[in-house]
């Protein structure tokens, strides 16, 4: 059988240079468009893209011409999967214009995330809102399904195992953010070297919505947010790529540390059963050092080498007497990889995998 053809939307940005390369030989799916702003068209991915990851630009897209980000450039180039990197005020009109030209599109952008009919998935928390693309069908030929923002996917993905076994009341998060998340021009070197900004614009808010979306549950053709009190405070430090948070929780039912380290080690869900190429053996790598996690040293956790960057790194387990059956950790997620882009691969090959498309 053939690949899947797939167009990228935003390829030249930040998270677009993860797609580029992520999709290379990919065992699915094969990049046949690549799109970014007017002022790129037509030029040659690799004079308009400023590469800046540590290996070369793949050889079949190098010498790509970047087209229109529209549906008729990406039907005529026979993509029938669209990966959206776009600025968020450009998305929403693109991708919905790209799902009602019968296309599906796959999203990083928060236009839709929180639209009632469109999941917005992280494939080992919350398979089942997959159920929501029926929905979208009775109006559109095409689907959109969305990603978390980066902040929000490794804690999310943290939490599932430990609202499954010991249910979760209330969860505190302090972030220390990558600079890679706020985009190719997003934070000028003047500001951030020797510092760190302790404010990102809307992020605290999606935290909170956004897992709350996420961890509850899809029924009779809705979402129904989980019961749980979350509190977020957002800071952007001096560190390229791997977002790390520390998280101070509440448990309903007693666990200690070693309970929920062992459940979190334990976890495994649909993308593992069904053996996706970018699935993480273990979406939750859990580690015993007293300094881990770290993002130099831990950032590109995940095997086999396709998942590189897709787990989660959790250390520091221990109880908060502070709180109510009190828990906190730190925890390591690639913001690009795991936080963007290698999540709408796994999303996409969850599709696939479970026969939507
Ligand atoms: P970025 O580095 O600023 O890249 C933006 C991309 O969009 C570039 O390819 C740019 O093309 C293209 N673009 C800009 N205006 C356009 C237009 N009017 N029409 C078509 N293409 C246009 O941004 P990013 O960090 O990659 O983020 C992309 C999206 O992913 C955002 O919505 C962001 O919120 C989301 N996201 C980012 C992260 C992260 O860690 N960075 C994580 C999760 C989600 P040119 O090169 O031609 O300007």
């Amino acid at each position: 059988m053939g690949k899947i053809k797939v167009g990228i939307l935003g390829s030249t940005g930040s998270v677009g240079q993860r797609y580029v390369n992520m999709l290379r030989d990919h065992p699915w799916f094969e990049v046949v468009a690549l799109s970014a702003s007017e002022s790129s068209v037509g030029k040659k991915y690799r004079e308009a893209a400023k590469w800046v990851l540590d290996s070369e630009i793949p050889e079949g897209m190098a010498e790509m011409r970047i087209v229109k980000a529209i549906p008729s450039e990406m039907k005529g180039s026979g993509a029938e999967i669209v990966f959206s990197a776009l600025p968020s005020e450009v998305a929403r009109r693109t991708e919905l214009d790209m799902a009602e030209a019968g296309l599906f599109v796959v999203a990083d952008t928060s236009a839709h995330r929180m639209d009632p009919d469109v999941p917005l998935l992280i494939p080992e928390v919350n398979f089942e809102h997959l159920a929501a693309i029926e929905e979208q069908r009775k109006r559109r030929s095409g689907f959109i399904v969305t990603g978390p923002n980066c902040t929000t996917i490794g804690l999310a993905i943290t939490l599932k195992p430990i609202q499954i076994e010991f249910g979760i009341r209330r969860v505190l998060v302090s972030t220390m953010q990558a600079l890679s998340g706020a985009g190719f021009f997003g934070v000028p070197s003047m500001a951030i070297l020797d510092n760190l900004i302790p404010f990102i614009k809307n992020e605290e808010e999606k935290v909170a919505s956004e897992l709350l979306k996420i961890l509850g549950s899809y029924k009779g053709g809705r979402f129904e947010n989980a019961g749980i009190k979350v509190g977020a405070s957002c800071h952007r430090v001096c560190v390229l790529d791997g977002h790390t948070e520390a998280v101070f929780l509440e448990t309903e039912k007693h666990a200690s540390a070693e309970e929920i380290a062992k459940c979190m080690a334990d976890f495994s869900s649909e993308p593992q059963r069904l053996r996706l190429p970018s699935a993480p053996e273990r979406p939750i790598i859990v580690r015993n050092e007293p300094d881990r996690p770290q993002p130099r040293l831990d950032r590109l956790s995940g095997t086999p080498e396709r998942a590189k960057g897709m787990a989660t790194v959790v250390g520091r387990i221990r109880k908060e007497s502070a709180l109510e059956n009190g828990i906190k950790y730190v925890l390591l997620s690639h913001n690009t990889i795991r936080g963007a882009a290698g999540n709408a691969i796994l999303a996409a090959e969850c599709l696939k995998g479970k026969g939507i498309i």
